[in-house]
């Protein structure tokens, strides 16, 4: 990494957290070091500390999730845009939904790690150690309506995480047609590539669980429900919600 004014400051603050913090500031200036931020886009540090969603989700996974896996996507979408300017001004989410003007020889590279980055975004706020139980707020009547009931979508749900062959999202989306739908896409494709929104997403690459799964991908499935934020999911629908408003209001006029 190069030692610019911004991390040299940032290296010094930490050194000085380390005399008085011990542990916790090592782990900070560790990510200081290597956490892909050298660019437009930087590492959202967790929202909450790395043992916090045990025994759903263990501590290693978590620090090897965020630290390495999020921040090489990071790292690597900003070296792809270094290049081009108009892109690097743009929101990682905007440059995923116009990305048919992706310039080619970037474009795999910003697929995988523009979407890498997008949807980890997403993974650390939809969680929260507080989290689990049903839904509240407007999805819960959105999803009582597009599927039945909240049994009925969380069996949908997983059946997309567990069919997914090899790596990939399930999700939770609102389509072109404001209607609420699950999918998969595989490897760090983003539902914003297809003009949907992301209302929630679970990451089904083995890198997600395996450490404390191993091959039961399944029981991570079921597993997880008990650490996912509905409000957080309940603001995303409905910044959905509203932005789709938005266009189709510009779209008629
Ligand atoms: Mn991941």
């Amino acid at each position: 990494m190069v030692l610019n004014r911004r991390n040299f400051l940032l290296l010094s603050g930490a050194s000085i957290s380390t005399i008085a913090l011990g542990t916790f500031a090592k782990t900070s200036l560790a990510q200081v070091l290597d956490d892909g931020s050298d660019g437009p886009f930087e590492l959202p540090p967790l929202p909450y500390d790395y043992n916090a969603l045990e025994p759903y989700i263990d501590e290693e996974t978590m620090r090897f999730h965020h630290d390495k896996h999020h921040a090489g996507y990071t790292k690597n979408l900003n070296k792809a845009v270094s290049a081009y300017p108009e892109l690097a001004s743009k929101s990682a989410e905007d440059i995923l939904r116009d990305f048919a003007n992706v310039p080619e020889d970037i474009a795999t590279t910003v697929r995988n790690n523009g979407g890498g980055y997008v949807n980890h975004k997403m993974f650390w706020e939809i969680m929260s150690p507080d989290g689990g139980g049903e839904p509240t707020g407007e999805i819960a009547s959105a999803i009582n309506d597009a599927f039945g009931s909240f049994e009925a979508f969380k069996e949908e749900f997983n059946t997309s995480g567990s069919q997914q062959f090899g790596s990939g999202w399930a999700w939770l989306v609102l389509d072109g047609n404001n209607q609420l739908q699950v999918m998969g896409t595989a490897n760090q494709d983003s539902p914003l590539m297809n003009g949907m929104s992301p209302i929630m997403g679970n990451d089904v690459w083995e890198h997600a669980y395996y450490l404390k799964y191993r091959n039961a991908r399944g029981e991570y499935l079921n597993q997880w429900w008990n650490v996912i934020n509905w409000d957080e999911v309940n603001n995303r629908y409905q910044q959905a919600i509203s932005e789709a408003g938005t266009q189709s209001v510009i779209a008629s006029t």
